[in-house]
């Protein structure tokens, strides 16, 4: 018997894996793994499935990670968060607010797990996730044992961490401690956000204010499947966006601390004229070109096409090659991504 795929992964495409096990405690998730092993198949763990894109049926067990369970305690200048890797995003931090407890707001309506925030090191309007980060829990999934990485062991980047790339097949995200100061800042550096006044503004003002513009230029997974931003913004060198500028003045470019650029990448695709291009089920949305979207039954293949296309019609026009953020998921587990598209 094999498993559909489509209903744990926002992008909805229609692949199967041999096994999906839900499991709820960092024992079952361990027993999971082990059992896999034992059968000499793959395994890999999931949240929500919101950064994924299976482009081929999965030839093991796909583990959903549902630890659940949410313990505040506080200091005298933070509140602190202890929460499973299961518990969803979007509703730590609507809890987090309700209980006058702010900070997170920018990060609001972002899909997925707490368990994979760290992973991608979600970012939005102007905050990313290391900034609140204390430690993540994990799971040693050859030995059993427990470890707990503090922020800077994490090495988190620019939606890039040492889960991503050190360690994914070696542990699993079973809880995330988060420090929120009391003293609460705004972060209003983003776009609208900037409109607000950054005295008189309440967290839940720019709450409401990051879920409106999400809510407006966002497909939402329920109607239209999709991953969100599928590829990274580029960082080019200070001479290439130099360069780039005189060609293109209106391009939106914002410099890095480490020296590089980094260019808006759905703006790159949208010069290409290729909001709305449809390739089979799989487009580039209307609103906000950095996202594809699977408009009815989109296969992989369609989907995988039509990023390879955009990354050559963007490399065209500007020299600057794309590099997917969703990550690929072959038969035996992840595959190179930008290998894919290449
Ligand atoms: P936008 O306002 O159209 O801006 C395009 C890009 O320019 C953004 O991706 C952002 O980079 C960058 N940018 C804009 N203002 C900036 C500033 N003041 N300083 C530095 N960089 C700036 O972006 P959008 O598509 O509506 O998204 C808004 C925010 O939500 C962004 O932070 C975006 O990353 C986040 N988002 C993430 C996903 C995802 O799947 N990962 C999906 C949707 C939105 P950064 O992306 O580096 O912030």
């Amino acid at each position: 018997m094999t498993m559909p795929l489509d209903v744990v992964t926002t992008f909805a495409v229609k692949h199967v894996s041999r096994q999906l096990v839900t499991v709820n405690s960092p024992s079952t998730l361990l027993a999971a793994w082990q059992q896999a092993c034992e059968w000499d198949q793959p395994a890999l763990i999931l949240g929500g499935g919101s950064n994924v894109l299976f482009v081929d049926d999965f030839a093991g067990t796909v583990i959903i990670n549902r630890i659940m369970g949410v313990r505040w305690s506080e200091s005298a200048e933070y509140w602190q968060v202890h929460a499973g890797a299961g518990e969803i995003w979007h509703q730590l931090l609507e809890n987090a607010l309700a209980l006058g407890r702010p900070g997170l707001e920018n990060l609001a309506l972002i899909p997925g797990c707490v368990g994979a925030a760290p992973i991608q090191n979600i970012g939005a309007y102007g905050v990313e996730l290391q900034q609140f980060c204390d430690y993540v829990d994990c799971l040693e999934l050859s030995s059993g044992h427990a470890l707990r990485l503090n922020a800077s062991e994490c090495q988190f980047g620019y939606r890039e961490s040492i889960f991503k790339h050190a360690v994914p097949q070696r542990y699993a995200i079973v809880a995330v401690g988060l420090k929120l100061a009391k003293h609460w800042r705004p972060v209003l550096s983003y776009g609208e956000l900037g409109r607000l006044d950054a005295q008189m503004v309440t967290p839940r003002q720019v709450f409401d204010m990051v879920c409106r513009q999400r809510r407006a230029r966002l497909p939402d997974p329920a109607r239209w499947g999709n991953a969100g931003s599928f590829f990274k913004n580029p960082l080019v060198s200070p001479q290439q966006a130099v360069a780039l500028l005189a060609q293109y003045p209106q391009m939106p470019c914002y410099p890095q601390q480490e020296g590089q650029v980094k260019l808006a990448a759905g703006w790159l695709i949208d010069q290409c004229q290729l909001k709305g291009y449809r390739l089979g089920a799989a487009a580039v949305h209307e609103q906000q070109a950095l996202v594809i979207v699977n408009s009815g039954n989109a296969s992989s293949d369609q989907i995988v096409s039509l990023a390879r296309l955009i990354r050559q019609r963007v490399a065209d026009k500007f020299a600057v090659w794309l590099e997917p953020e969703v990550r690929f998921i072959g038969a035996q587990g992840e595959v190179d991504a930008v290998a894919m598209i290449s």
